[in-house]
């Protein structure tokens, strides 16, 4: 259930904060020049598995 860049449609690797835009890493960086302006989907997934992990071992 992965998300689709909204320029080519692969699947995508960052969102643009705040924002449902959805970039795979390539048209993220010709559209931005810089990804760091993007929230990375995995990372964040990654973040929110942890508090849910923390908050079961309690
Ligand atoms: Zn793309």
């Amino acid at each position: 259930m992965g998300k689709r860049c909204i320029i080519c449609e692969k699947e995508a690797n960052f969102k643009v904060k705040d924002t449902s835009d959805y970039y795979c890493g390539e048209c993220a960086e010709e559209h931005f020049g810089d990804i760091s302006l993007l929230v990375g989907i995995e990372e964040q997934a990654k973040k929110l598995k942890a508090i849910v992990d923390e908050k079961t071992e309690e």
